[in-house]
């Protein structure tokens, strides 16, 4: 319904329908540079800033392309209300603490899927699946998975990553109603497909930090997490996407050692700090 291009084609075909379109295009393009009429080239420069200068309002639009999309390409949303309500109100208290995004509407949105992902799209689009909250211990570990990824969209990471992307394939970089489903088929070919940018993936944990350090969270909780997902049976979705987890352990670490403290590095027991394991089971329960 929303998508001309594919329809109801699964996931990875849809992906690599786009993909094909988009070597076709680089493939048609002229490759000497006298080729391209000066004309064209300087519309194509004018179209890449296009992209580069989202406006709020056009970023927003895209990531609700993309949630769209991936809605038809079978992504479940959560409908009990309980994790809803929560999930949004632990990402507004971060948000509300550590956002320099202010015009940004945040979304938190809980997917029914048992693997342990979250992810980020753009325009204030975060999700968390039900079998990532299930196998964290606490609200301050899930707590920084949010922060994580509300990093990657204060840092518009997704936005520049598929700019990269289309750049690189030839295609020209403006948005328009009859390409904005491609566009955001990209974005969600690099969030499945493609391994994250590792200094995409040490921006978002510093920034992550920040913002969980901010909303007085224990800020331990980010390492303890991460530390628990490698050492678990199998290696969750978005940390195998993701680079060197051992290293961003460390990292994190020396960042909590060296940086600010904040009053759970105080005073830990405090409920706000988010580390009791039996609080944490009474509201999501056990799944
Ligand atoms: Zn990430």
């Amino acid at each position: 319904m929303n998508d001309s291009v594919s329809g109801q084609l699964p996931i990875y075909k849809r992906v690599f329908a786009v993909t094909a379109l988009a070597t076709s295009i680089a493939i048609a393009t002229p490759n000497t540079a006298q080729a391209i009429p000066l004309r064209d080239l300087i519309f194509r420069g004018i179209q890449v800033i296009q992209l580069s200068n989202l406006s709020n309002k056009q970023e927003r639009e895209l990531g609700e392309q993309i949630h769209r999309n991936l809605q038809s390409q079978g992504m479940r949303l959560h409908q009990g209300r309980t994790l809803n309500r929560y999930i949004t109100r632990i990402g507004q208290r971060l948000v509300d603490a550590g956002s320099r995004r202010r015009k940004v509407d945040y979304r938190f949105q809980v997917v029914d899927d048992s693997r342990v992902n979250a992810f980020a799209t753009m325009g204030g689009r975060v999700y968390v699946t039900t079998g990532l909250i299930n196998i964290a211990d606490n609200e301050a570990q899930l707590a920084s998975v949010i922060s994580h990824e509300i990093g990657h969209i204060e840092k518009q990471h997704l936005v520049k990553q598929i700019r990269k992307t289309m750049v690189a394939q030839g295609l020209t970089t403006a948005i328009t109603g009859s390409n904005r489903s491609q566009v955001a088929n990209i974005g969600i070919n690099l969030l499945v497909s493609r391994p994250q940018s590792r200094s995409d993936e040490y921006d978002a944990d510093r920034e992550g930090l920040r913002i969980l350090r901010a909303a007085n969270y224990a800020t331990s909780a980010m390492p303890a997490f991460m530390r628990k997902l490698v050492s678990s049976r199998s290696t969750p979705t978005f940390l195998s996407t993701h680079p060197a987890v051992p290293d961003r352990v460390v990292r994190l670490e020396n960042d909590i050692q060296s940086g600010p403290q904040n009053e759970c590095d105080r005073n830990p027991d405090l409920i706000s700090c988010g580390l009791s394991q039996s609080r944490y089971r009474q509201i999501v329960g056990r799944r």
